[in-house]
């Protein structure tokens, strides 16, 4: 079934916010205490499995997933490469919580072959780096090398890219940002390549309670709903603001892989809602916008744009604002950023 059908079809389920449901027959069924499952993240495993070819299992948040897949899948001493400019958060909890557990990082270009590790963790569009690897040839070597491959998905969304056709044995999502989309639901997705993955993170789930509540996963799943609209419109205009912005005299460095990235090209069509750009001073910019919001993450239905310093200065040119564009009209969202630009 074509990917908008399977989407767009069906009813949500009814919000059932029963922590538990009677034995059957003096035997407890699947959903017979939410931390194991309940009915509404059931429902939602199984469209965003069949949306991604894979299995899914849901967590409280994104970084609820990463937290959950490294301490699921690795033992003390393995050695996690990341790709260098790939989300921040991240790095941050294997560099500054995971470490102290026996987990090694080692950061690498991920446009080039990925070094030797027991996981290697790629990002296409890196955020907000927006760096593309060559897929097929990097996990091929990442496998041959023996490792576990990852891939986060969160910018492009399985609308435009499922990692597991390329051979990733997880794929990552921060469902808060485009699966959900409204900027109103915090929640993470690991999809595996093997129902044996996928039951070990269950377990796992279950047992550290790193679990979605069903408020969110309902969000999620209604949001799931206008998920290809809202793709391919947010990434029609971020092509388009990516073009303007090119031209803009205070304007350098665009990063988009829809420019012209012929390594991102062989794997979409269409690019995603992000993208990031250099200019002198990032916060004039960030308070002369009145439509835009300056605030942080991705994804939404409304335009967002912040200058991504203040989080990650160590790693980030200091001038760098990455904007994740909405559903505004593009040339409202133009006029906007011209006239910041030009304030
Ligand atoms: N992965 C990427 C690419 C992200 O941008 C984020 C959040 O910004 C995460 C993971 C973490 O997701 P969450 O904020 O849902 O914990």
């Amino acid at each position: 079934m074509d990917r908008e059908t399977l989407l767009a079809r069906g009813q949500v389920p009814p919000l059932d916010r029963a922590t538990i449901h009677p034995y059957v027959d003096a035997t407890p069924g699947p959903t017979f205490y939410q931390r194991a499952a309940h009915p509404v993240g059931l429902e939602a495993e199984r469209l965003l499995g069949e949306l991604e070819g894979g299995h899914a299992v849901l967590f409280a948040s994104g970084t609820g997933a990463v937290t959950s897949l490294l301490l699921a899948v690795l033992q003390p001493g393995a050695t996690v490469a990341i790709a260098e400019g790939g989300y921040y958060g991240t790095v941050g909890l294997l560099r500054e919580e995971l470490s102290r557990w026996g987990l090694e990082l080692v950061t690498f270009d991920q446009t080039g072959p990925p070094p030797p590790a027991d996981l290697v963790w790629f990002e296409p569009c890196s955020n907000p780096m927006m760096t593309f690897p060559d897929l097929d040839a990097a996990i091929a070597k990442a496998h041959a090398d023996g490792a576990i491959v990852v891939v986060d998905n969160t910018v492009l969304s399985p609308l435009l890219l499922r990692p597991l056709e390329h051979g990733a044995d997880f794929v990552l999502h921060s469902g808060t940002k485009i699966l959900a989309g409204h900027h109103d639901a915090l929640i993470g997705v690991v999809s595996c390549a093997r129902p044996e993955s996928a039951a070990r993170l269950v377990a796992f789930r279950t047992t550290s309670g790193i679990v979605a509540a069903p408020d969110p996963t309902w969000l999620l799943l209604r949001g799931l709903k206008t998920l290809a609209l809202r793709v391919e419109r947010q990434s029609a205009s971020a092509l388009e603001l990516a073009r303007r912005l090119v031209d803009h005299p205070a304007v350098k460095n665009v990063r988009y892989p829809g420019l012209g990235d012929p390594v991102a090209a062989r794997y979409v069509s269409t690019f995603g809602p992000l993208l990031s750009f250099d200019v002198a001073d990032p916060e004039r910019v960030e308070r002369s916008l009145r439509l835009i919001e300056n605030a942080t993450s991705l994804g939404g239905v409304a335009s967002t744009l912040e200058a991504r310093a203040r989080w990650e200065g160590d790693r980030v040119p200091p001038g760098l604002l990455r904007l994740s564009v909405g559903l505004e009209d593009v040339d409202d969202l133009w006029a906007d950023l011209a006239r910041a630009l030009d304030a």
